[in-house]
Order: C-alpha cells, then structure tokens, then sequence
C-alpha cells in the first residue's frame, strides 16, 4: 500500500551535553547501531534517525519540523543518557502525531566486571526515561510505551505494530469518504455528526448523487468490461449453469459495468471509501455488491446503508494489516445461533470482503427481495477459521466510542445450500450470553468491520491516537465490570475531555 513507502517514522535520541561531547559522540554511534539493526528485520515502516537533541531549541525545532513533515508518521523516543524534561515540553506540545517511547537500553546486561561510574553515566535510560515520561504524562499525551531490549522480537513486534497503526492514523487525517445515497431511513446507530468525525478522527465525509454514478456508467467501454469478465473467470468459481444463461450472465456484465464506473467515481473524487444504499439505485441496473466486495478486498473503505463511519473503520483495517493474510470485512450480525454455548452467523445483503474467505468465492447471481432493483452478482463464500476482532465506533452525541470485541470464527455446523450470501459465523469471546450483552450495554452497531490481523493493542493505540474511548470485549469481561467502566466513562468522557 502506498502509504507505507511514502511515509517514514522518525527517531530521536534525548542527551544532554553534561557529560561532554564524547559521551553525546558515543550515544550517537549507539543510536546508529541500534536503529540500523531494527531496520533490518522487516519494519513495515523505515525508522529514520534524527540525532540527539541536547537543548530546549533542538527538540522544539525537530517536533515542529516532523509535526510539518508530509514524510513522518510518528516519532520514536529514546532517552540513552539524562535529558531533564523541560527541555521537551515546547517540542511536544507543538506534536500532535504518534509518539512511541521506547525504553531500552544500548547493551543487554550490565557487565558486572568492567561496570564503572562512566558507563554508568552513559547508560542512564533506567531512570533518563522515566524522566522524559513523566513530563509526556504530565502533558497528558497519549503514547504507546515499549519496555524491552531492542534486538528481541517482543520489542520488534510492539514496534511493528504501532508502526501499522501510524500509517493508518495517517491515512484517516487525509481520507475522503464518498457517500452514495443518504444513511438508510430512520437508523440510528449507523448515523452520526459528521463535522465532529472530521475534526476528531481526520476523515471528510463527502457525497455523490447516485445519478452521476448511473451517468458514469457511459463512459465504460465494452472492452473494459471483457476484460473484467474474463479476471471475474480467473479469480472465482462460474458454474456452467450461469455462464450459459444469458440472463444472469447478462447481470454479471452488469455488475461490471457498475463497477468500473464506481472505480472510475471513486478515482475522480480521490476517494479510498464509499457507502451505497439499496433504496438510493436511481439508474443503476442493481446493487453494486459484488464490487463493493472486490474494492474491499484491494483495501477500500465500504459501508452499507449510507454507514459512513463503518466505511472509515474497514479503510482503517486495511490499512493497518496491509500484506497481512487473515484479511478484514465489513460485516454484519444476522441470525443467532443458540447451540453449544452460542453464536452469530455474520454476513450482509452482498457486501463481504473476499479477502477473509476461506475457499475460492464463488461467483452467482440471484435475486435480492429488496431495493425493487434487478438480480445482483455477488461473491459466495465462508470466512476462514481463526481469531479476530470485530469493532465500531458509535456517536453518543457528546463523543465517539469505539468498542472492539474478540470473536472466534468458526465453520459452520452445515453447508447453507440456499443462502446464497458470503458469510462468516462467529463465537463473541468470552461467550454468546456476555459478548452479545456487553456490546448491546455499550451501543455498538449491527455493523462492524471485522479483522483477522490486527491486535486490541493496536486498536487501543489508535483510539488514544484519536482521544476516543475504547471499550474492549474479551475473554476476561464479566457484565458487572463492564457495566462500571460505563458508568465511570460517562464521567471521565463527560466532564473530562470532550466538552
Ligand atoms: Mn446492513
């Protein structure tokens, strides 16, 4: 994904130059191993070195230059000798991206043999760090704290990990959301304020007439759609039945056609997520579901019914489990299943992302019984096997809430011969009776995005990034607890932070 090549993550040593120039000389020459050695190892992002800051103005100039930077994503800190914290505080209150302080130290262990008061005084980020965080804390900024020696893999994977989450924080400050159709009639949950999503989480919320979709339609060559139909051949599964029946055929090519005009659309409004509606198809020959699908699973944004917010969420899964190969949908719960400690079965209309099947999809075409529109194409399928999470974020009228569940995707107890819709089918963690509950308590959606590949760390790390409350369902959640931390939310968000 583009955004991982043309962004870098800055790292910045803390120093001072009391101990004189050859310890900052060291600590530099310490700084270079280091991070030449992270780099190496399969970052998702390249770590560049900015030097040390010895004084009050070099890390004001520096935050200011990265806060600037179209480049930089995220800073890393790490003090290797004493840096007395004032010396940050204008640096970080002009720095509104990710901080991640790492505390580490240059060597492993501490030789016991040859330890003496200049190694010491080198050596200082046991207590240095503590210094730097305590006036981060102080400034009550959000950051991911990494504690650990740098060449291990557990440091390297937090890293990595806050590294995703920076490219898609920073893919949401400039990420245009385009709406086709209103948000579905009278829904509450999927609606929301809109300018507040701006200056809160960075995405602008656009709209498109679905005219001038249905318009665009002309500018499709039937070329473009011969060859659409020949990767639709390559990619899925096409019965005999349909290729030879030339209405439902005909249907396919329709959907083609929609979705090369929606490609066209979404390129010409610069735009990396979009929502239909099924009631808003004015001109169009059917719902576009089966390019909904596919633009999902190259990474664009998609909500249904109008579900701008959800349209954000699974951009945002993309984005952070870019090349990853557990996959991430929209999705949404549809029939209970109460039967060996309960589950969901998840799917939608049309809408599910191939990216999580765990088949080759295949290709049909039926009809909808709603949205009075022709028989749409669709991929069929069933999600794969494995953890995941699934999240949404949900307007309270005076904040965003995120709320995050862990899920355990199973295999159905059957074959569905007659539902032809691709779908997955979940256990909520820690069970049906208190995953459901919670996440009803909390007000979370019937939409969510759903991913494989992400952790509920680094969607912590994204809510801190946005100052949004998270609220997390897991394998620990009892009612009672999380009943509290509602109750204590309400307080802490009400009168804390967003009024
Ligand atoms: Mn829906």
């Amino acid at each position: 994904m583009e955004i991982y090549s043309k962004s870098k993550i800055w790292f910045v040593t803390g120093a001072q130059l009391l101990y004189g120039g050859e310890t900052v000389r060291q600590v530099n020459e310490h700084s270079e191993t280091m991070i030449a050695g992270l780099n190496q190892g399969g970052l998702p992002l390249e770590i560049v070195y900015r030097g040390t800051v010895n004084s009050a103005e070099e890390v004001t100039r520096l935050f200011r230059e990265a806060e600037n930077s179209d480049e930089c994503a995220g800073i890393i800190t790490w003090m290797h000798t004493f840096s007395p914290a004032k010396m940050w505080i204008r640096g970080l209150q002009a720095f509104r991206k990710p901080l991640l302080h790492l505390h580490t130290q240059f060597q492993r262990e501490i030789p016991w043999d040859s330890i003496d008061m200049d190694y010491m005084n080198l050596n200082q980020s046991a207590h240095g760090d503590r210094e730097f965080a305590h006036i981060v804390s102080r400034l009550r900024k959000n950051r991911r704290i990494v504690v650990g020696f740098w060449e291990d893999e557990t440091v390297r994977s937090q890293i990595s990990d806050w590294m995703r989450v920076c490219a898609g924080w920073k893919d949401q400050q400039t990420l245009r959301i385009v709406r086709f159709g209103d948000n579905m009639n009278n829904v509450a949950v999927t609606d929301g304020d809109k300018v507040e999503a701006e200056i809160r989480l960075g995405y602008h919320v656009d709209y498109c007439p679905i005219g001038d979709l249905a318009e665009m339609q002309d500018s499709v060559s039937d070329a473009q759609i011969a060859a659409l139909l020949d990767e639709y051949e390559t990619l899925y599964e096409v019965s005999g039945e349909l290729r030879n029946d030339e209405n439902a055929w005909r249907q396919v090519r329709e959907a083609a056609r929609e979705e090369l005009a929606l490609r066209m659309m979404l390129k010409e409004k610069n735009a990396n997520a979009f929502t239909t509606n099924f009631d808003a198809l004015h001109g169009l020959d059917q719902l576009p579901g089966l390019a909904s699908q596919r633009l999902m699973a190259e990474g664009i944004g998609f909500g249904a019914e109008g579900d701008w917010k959800t349209a954000a969420l699974t951009r945002l899964f993309s984005v952070m489990g870019a090349g990853l190969k557990g996959g991430s949908s929209f999705m949404e719960d549809y029939v209970l299943h109460f039967r060996g400690g309960g589950a969901i079965l998840q799917a939608h209309m049309l809408e599910v992302s191939p990216a999580i099947s765990g088949e080759k999809p295949r290709l049909e075409v039926h009809p909808l019984g709603i949205g009075g529109k022709n028989p749409p194409a669709r991929l069929v399928f069933t999600a794969h096997s494995g953890k995941g999470i699934a999240a949404t974020v949900v307007d309270l009228g005076n904040r965003f809430r995120m709320i995050a569940a862990k899920v355990d995707c199973l295999q159905p107890e059957a074959d569905l011969p007659k539902l032809p819709v691709a779908r997955a089918f979940w256990k909520p963690e820690p069970d049906l009776a208190v995953g459901a509950a919670a996440w009803m308590l909390a007000g979370g959606t019937h939409h969510s995005a759903f991913t494989f590949d992400l952790t509920l760390d680094q969607l912590e790390d994204y809510a801190e990034m946005a100052e949004m409350e998270l609220l997390v369902i897991d394998e620990t959640t009892t009612l009672s607890r999380f009943k509290e931390t509602l109750r204590l939310n309400e307080i802490f968000y009400g009168f804390g932070r967003n009024f």
